[in-house]
């Protein structure tokens, strides 16, 4: 593994340590198997203030140690190394980057992550499992599994948590029926019912509280796919310690915490507007107008493990993900149009033979 954030000898042998997630809290030797127990801790997974730490710029910065930076012109991700690393292939998109340099630095440090739980053996085996799944998928599209890079990489992401107050007005509305006569084709005149709708003006508060609203941080990871990967158990964060990316790599975040406070805003408001909406009397309503407020609102800055492999296959690169921590996938696959044919052909000939048979002469 030449990858690396920062450097550590083994005690025994000089060799080199790295992070393994079949040994987890410790750092084992490459070459002779000694192990040295990290200390874990979560009591610095802390919520930092929002308004605050971006007011003041008090939350810590860079990665605690030297790191080469690698943004990749195909994907735009940051991949970041130990600084003696002088190239890399991306891991999202697998295009070669040779010329690093470091400004991840200035970005705010994460607070807390979460191990990879998760080895490269058990992704393998769950990218080849699934690959393997689906009825359009092309015939030789398993044997790419084997050829496949994959990658572990902590990725950034957001959480924030935040209290709030709304206050919501909306007009409900209570069903009515009256008889209505009409003219019916025969020129007679008949009489049915129908529904009315009575429009009465209606408001409310509603109070809520939002813990760790998940927002990835990521470029090189496509947001549906990371979207597909989760959950992931936040109870296991970790205190930030350099030492875990041992062995890995890991990505800048690309989206800053402003841009990721107004995504999980709106996350909140949907929820909330669901919410108020469930509280409004009557049948049905109409123009809802929710106005919330949002305080004590606070943010950690995470990084959880994700295995990612990128595939060709054809001219088109597909990106797979495996959660680090459950095992669970979730990517692209390419669809082969032929079988897709194939399939449309087959129902239509027996549609076609069904009715050739059932038809009543
Ligand atoms: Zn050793
Ligand atoms: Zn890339």
């Amino acid at each position: 593994m030449s990858d690396r954030l920062i450097r550590a000898r083994c005690k025994s042998c000089g060799g080199e340590m790295n992070y393994r997630p079949d040994k987890p809290n410790a750092l084992t030797c490459d070459s002779c198997g000694a192990t040295e127990v990290l200390k874990v801790g979560s009591d610095q997974v802390v919520e930092r203030d929002f308004r605050e730490a971006l007011k003041t710029g008090s939350a810590p910065k860079g990665m605690g140690v030297e790191t080469h930076d690698f943004k990749c012109k195909g994907c735009g991700a940051t991949t970041m190394t130990d600084a003696s690393v002088s190239s890399i292939e991306c891991s999202f998109c697998g295009t070669p980057i040779v010329k690093p340099d470091t400004y991840a630095q200035n970005l705010i440090q994460p607070t807390g992550l979460v191990p990879f739980k998760v080895d490269k053996r058990q992704a393998q085996q769950a990218f080849g499992d699934w690959l393997g799944q689906g009825w359009f998928l092309p015939s030789d599209l398993s044997k790419i599994a084997k050829l496949s890079k994959l990658d572990g990489v902590y990725v950034p992401y957001w959480t924030f948590d935040a209290k709030t107050h709304s206050h919501w007005t909306a007009d409900a509305g209570y069903y009515y029926y009256v008889e209505v006569e009409y003219t019916d084709a025969q020129g007679q005149k008949q009489k049915r019912q129908e529904r009315r709708v009575r429009w009465v003006p209606v408001s409310g508060q509603y109070h809520d509280f939002f813990d760790d609203v998940l927002i990835p941080a990521s470029t090189g990871v496509k947001i549906e796919n990371a979207r597909k990967i989760e959950p992931f158990t936040l109870k296991e964060l970790v205190n930030f310690e350099p030492k875990y990316l041992l062995g890995w790599r890991s990505e800048a975040y690309a989206v800053d915490p402003e841009t990721g406070f107004s995504r999980a805003e709106k996350i909140m408001d949907e929820a909330i507007r669901d919410a108020c909406a469930k509280m409004i009397p009557g049948d049905t309503y109409r123009d809802l107008n929710v106005n919330t407020r949002k305080y004590d609102i606070t943010f950690k800055h995470i990084l959880l493990p994700v295995w990612i492999a990128a595939y060709k296959y054809g001219e088109k690169t597909f990106q797979v993900l495996v959660n680090g921590q459950t095992g669970k996938i979730g990517g692209e696959k390419p669809i082969s149009w032929i079988k897709v044919a194939l399939t449309v052909l087959v129902v239509i000939v027996v549609v076609v033979v069904a009715y050739m048979v059932f038809k009543k002469p």
